[in-house]
């Protein structure tokens, strides 16, 4: 199964795909969390996609690209994933369609999960993240079991430099521009399908598993 996760930043995407990926036995893949990994060790891409992260925009779509068709090539991929932040342009949508088509493959849902701009500040300010193993938080919504450490790994939780309130509000515009319509993109592919986001974090899910097992 390849499902593809839309939303506004902060709108539940990773929450839900990690939850996707357990029950279905299929890779998270997370840019943003690739990209954190490169910036963490330092790498050249980190360098070049700091730059961009840090000032809440976009990274170019060549270096996206380069890295997500690397990750599709690693073997976990093949039974599908759940991609959660790519695509986020329509010149990335277009070259996924692209590279699944010279296979005879497609994605099978893009599952838009709904937040108002309204509820997004309060979960990102709230939302605590691992910049070791990705796993998030929300200090009122998923508090961690001991304050500011990761239950997973045991490292220290951060309030990411994007999710800053003055970073949000760019973001925000920035996903509007260039992110919202791959929702009428997907439309087009027949594949869309939507979820209210203001849900519990467990009624959402049992929304998407409704859709992906309908
Ligand atoms: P969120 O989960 O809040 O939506 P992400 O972790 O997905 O945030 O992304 C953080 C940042 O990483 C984005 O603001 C952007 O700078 C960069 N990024 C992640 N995925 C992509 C992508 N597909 N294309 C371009 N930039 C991306
Ligand atoms: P995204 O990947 O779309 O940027 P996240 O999954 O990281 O979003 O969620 C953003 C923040 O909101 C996190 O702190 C997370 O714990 C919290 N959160 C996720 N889903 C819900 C929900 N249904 N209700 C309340 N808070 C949520
Ligand atoms: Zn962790």
């Amino acid at each position: 199964m390849k499902i593809i996760m839309l939303g506004a930043p902060g709108a539940g995407k990773g929450t839900q795909a990690k939850k996707i990926a357990e029950k279905y036995e299929i890779p998270h893949i997370s840019t943003g969390d690739i990209f954190r990994a490169n910036i963490k060790n330092n790498t050249e891409l980190g360098k070049k996609a700091k730059a961009y992260m840090d000032q809440g925009l976009l990274v170019p779509d060549e270096l996206t690209l380069e890295l997500i068709m690397d990750r599709f090539e690693q073997p976990d991929c093949k039974n599908g994933y759940v991609l959660d932040g790519f695509p986020r342009t329509i010149p990335q949508a277009e070259a996924l369609t692209k590279a699944l088509s010279e296979n005879s493959e497609k994605i099978d849902f893009a599952v838009n999960v709904e937040v108002p701009d309204e509820s997004i500040v309060e979960r990102m300010s709230g939302r605590r993240a691992c910049l070791n193993c990705g796993g998030t938080y929300h200090i009122i919504f998923n508090p961690s079991k001991k304050e500011g450490i990761c239950d997973k790994c045991s490292s220290e939780l951060v309030l990411r430099e994007d999710d800053k309130p003055e970073t949000v509000s760019k973001r925000l515009k920035v996903y509007h521009d260039q992110t919202q319509p791959l929702i009428d993109y997907y439309r087009g592919q027949n594949v869309l399908r939507e979820v209210d986001g203001t849900k519990e974090v467990s009624e959402v899910f049992d929304g998407i598993i409704n859709i992906l097992e309908a």
